[in-house]
């Protein structure tokens, strides 16, 4: 095949690549709530792009167990993406808010309720790093599927942490990813990128927060979003316009991204992909994610880049 020709998976690791091999067919993720707010944001001090009626599907937020919730969504779905039903399957994802974040009798009952549910085949569990301690973990042990968790890393800089007022440091990032090792627990990070702070026209910064998410073993899973400013919060007070990130300027940072990232991560997210639902948004960002897709895939396919190509693991350097 011509090189300029390739799909994105031939060139990088994507989440529908990873599981399709895994299972042999399609899997889709769910996306679930504890229905307990953001601690952040019950202390009045939240991270200053979040509001919350940007996340997934509110309505999931009427239905009080997550059985109700994953027989809702799951219905939503099924007839667009499964032609075959003995193959319905899907990912418990526990996304909004910190999924850790409450009374650990109620949040086990919730992560069983998905790990006895005959069409969840895996769990993951999303939270900030300040809210991963041994108790969380330790009620995980009686949880049969295979499970993750992803951990708002953001970045390894303390001032684009306070930046964002995201209220922990990278040694908070530290401490938490040194815990889930020691569990050995299958990790994912999330990632920021567009922080005018690191802006740098090699992208330093960015590409040390990927080399130390390399040097990471449990780390497996690597989510992006590109920093979207959103005109009612707090960050569109505080951010020059002309530092919104706008789409060539992210597709030249995540083509630096993929070069450098350790070949076998699974990249679940490319493109914080429901801003123009909202139109409340402050970037310039036309179109929608099967566009940026294909615009990666051409930028990719122009200077045959591919996932990893300039890494270079800890035994060989
Ligand atoms: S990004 Fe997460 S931790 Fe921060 S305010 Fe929003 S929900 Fe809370």
């Amino acid at each position: 095949m011509n090189y300029k020709n390739k799909e994105l998976e031939d060139r990088i690791n994507t989440f529908s690549k990873y599981y399709k091999n895994k299972y042999g067919f399609k899997v889709f993720k769910l996306g679930l709530s504890t229905l307990i707010p953001c601690p952040l944001r019950a202390k009045g001090n939240q991270c200053n792009f979040c509001i919350e009626d940007t996340f997934t599907d509110t309505m999931t937020n009427n239905y009080k167990d997550i059985n109700s919730q994953i027989d809702y969504l799951s219905e939503k779905i099924r007839d667009k993406v499964f032609k075959n039903y003995q193959n319905e399957a899907y990912i418990a994802y526990f996304q909004e808010n910190t999924s850790s974040y409450g009374d650990i009798d109620y949040l086990h009952s919730l992560f069983k309720q998905a790990d006895n549910h005959p069409k969840i085949l895996e769990i993951i569990i999303s939270t900030r790093p300040d809210y991963i301690n041994t108790q969380f973990l330790e009620v995980l042990n009686d949880i049969k599927k295979p499970y993750k968790i992803e951990v708002g890393i953001q970045t390894i800089h303390n001032k684009s942490l306070q930046f964002f007022n995201r209220n922990h440091s990278h040694e908070d990032n530290i401490r938490a990813i040194d815990l889930l090792k020691k569990y050995s627990i299958n990790t994912g990070a999330h990632l920021i990128i567009g922080c005018p702070l690191e802006n740098h026209p090699k992208h330093k910064y960015v590409l040390e927060t990927i080399e130390w998410i390399n040097n990471q073993d449990n780390i497996s899973d690597i989510k992006f979003h590109n920093l979207v400013v959103y005109k009612e919060a707090e960050l569109a007070n505080i951010i020059n316009k002309s530092d919104l990130l706008n789409l060539p300027h992210y597709l030249e940072i995540l083509t630096e991204i993929i070069k450098n990232i350790r070949p076998d991560i699974v990249i679940s997210r490319l493109f914080t992909s429901n801003l123009n639902r909202h139109n409340k948004m402050l970037n310039d960002f036309p179109g929608i994610k099967k566009h940026w897709l294909n615009q990666l895939k051409g930028k990719l396919n122009q200077s045959d880049i591919y996932q990893g190509q300039n890494y270079k693991s800890k035994s060989r350097t």
